[in-house]
């Protein structure tokens, strides 16, 4: 364990040509089962040169370890300097432990988070499909795209985003003149359920008392300022999901399946719960649309296929990509190391899929960017990127 820490501390931060060690970035390294779990201190160092330190990393380390066992993760101690990079203003002081407000939420004007751009909600018509591991790793590629991304676990049943960011156990705090500040991971701000009550603790909100916890959540939370803000609703269309979103002024929906007729049927409900609620449903993603073995590299369809993209189109909503099975995300949720963190997938197919629909989303919201883009790209005959 000493010498995998000294050739970790012995890299380079491109930033500053200091080693590691150096500037006490290594906090913990320590072994869960087989994996490897490194954590970096991160304050000021930018999105760019974090990557290169992961890869540097990954390179001194592969001679001992496995590659796919390492996983890397980071904190700070300033989180106002995750942000610097892309020009955030200073959070406000922390002054004690958040306290949430269980009561019926007032039903009135639906209404905006100030300083949050697009609040997208994700649902589906049932549980497990991988609704939460989609929400994490699609505001993980977000953020490494150089947004400025929030999550809100509103899955009251099961919320899983402290274990999927690796926040377990943490408790939000509140700000002097009682906001909750968000928990923060790899660069991005989250709430959940999860970390206000005991893991262990039955949950006896219904619908309506949350309107409160959620009011909370939306509008009395220090948010900053946000591209992007992603709901992850719990599974199903029951009131609970229908009280959620009343109060708030969403951009759009996004509905994950997997391509069984079960779930299919499932998120048709999801689709016609958002028709209901008037929130637009962006489109549909096919989760564990294949099996790729690691073996044989073979790509196995357990569900069939394609069944996704039929609906969409039988439906006449929009489709959005599919995402294969691959062990690594599993393996990523289950260390809150999430997949789309981890540079070392970089070109994997699930890494490519997570890529196209975060492009897929932008050019929903920026189409005239891209024509703009487009454009440029003929006038310079430059590839687009
Ligand atoms: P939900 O939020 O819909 O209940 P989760 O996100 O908790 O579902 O996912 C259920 C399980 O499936 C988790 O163990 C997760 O790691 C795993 N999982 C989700 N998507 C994939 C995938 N594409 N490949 C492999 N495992 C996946």
């Amino acid at each position: 364990m000493e010498d995998l820490k000294k050739k970790i501390s012995n890299v380079q931060n491109p930033e500053t040509g200091k080693t590691l060690g150096e500037e006490s970035r290594v906090t913990k390294v320590e072994y869960k089962g087989e994996s490897l779990m490194i954590t970096l201190q991160r304050d000021g160092i930018t999105p760019e040169s974090k990557r290169k330190l992961e890869d540097a990393i990954i390179e001194v380390l592969k001679g001992d370890e496995d590659e796919d066992n390492i996983f890397i993760l980071s904190e700070s101690k300033k989180s106002d300097d995750i942000y610097k990079a892309v020009g955030k203003a200073p959070k406000k002081e922390a002054s004690k432990p958040a306290e949430l407000k269980v009561g019926h939420g007032q039903v009135g004007e639906k209404k905006r988070i100030p300083n949050v751009g697009k609040v997208i909600a994700i649902g589906s018509g049932k549980g497990g499909v991988g609704k939460s591991t989609f929400t994490a790793n699609l505001a993980a590629t977000l953020s490494a795209q150089g947004n400025k991304v929030g999550i809100i676990d509103a899955d009251i049943y099961g919320p899983s985003m402290p274990m999927l960011l690796n926040k377990r156990g943490e408790k939000p705090e509140a700000s002097e003149d009682k906001q909750i500040l968000p928990l923060e991971a790899y660069g991005m701000k989250f709430i959940s359920f999860g970390n206000f009550i005991h893991e262990d603790e039955p949950v006896v909100w219904r619908g309506p008392m949350l309107g409160g916890v959620l009011n909370q959540f939306f509008f009395e939370t220090d948010w900053g300022e946000l591209d992007y803000l992603l709901l992850d609703l719990p599974p199903g269309t029951g009131d609970v999901q229908l009280s959620m979103v009343q109060n708030l002024e969403l951009d759009g929906s996004i509905i994950v399946s997997t391509p069984q007729d079960m779930a299919l049927l499932d998120a048709r409900k999801a689709l016609h719960m958002f028709d209901k609620l008037n929130v637009h449903v962006i489109g549909m993603i096919e989760n564990m649309s294949s099996f790729v073995c690691d073996d044989c590299g073979k790509e196995h369809f357990l569900y069939g296929t394609g069944g996704v993209m039929s609906a969409c189109s039988e439906l006449g909503v929009g489709y959005l990509g599919k995402i294969p099975m691959e062990m690594a995300l599993r393996k990523g949720s289950d260390f809150g190391t999430p997949y789309m963190t981890q540079n070392k997938y970089e070109g994997n197919p699930v890494w490519k899929s997570y890529q196209e629909i975060a492009s897929r989303l932008d050019r929903y919201f920026n189409p005239s960017d891209n024509k703009k883009k487009s454009l440029m790209g003929k006038i310079f005959g430059k590839k687009e990127q």
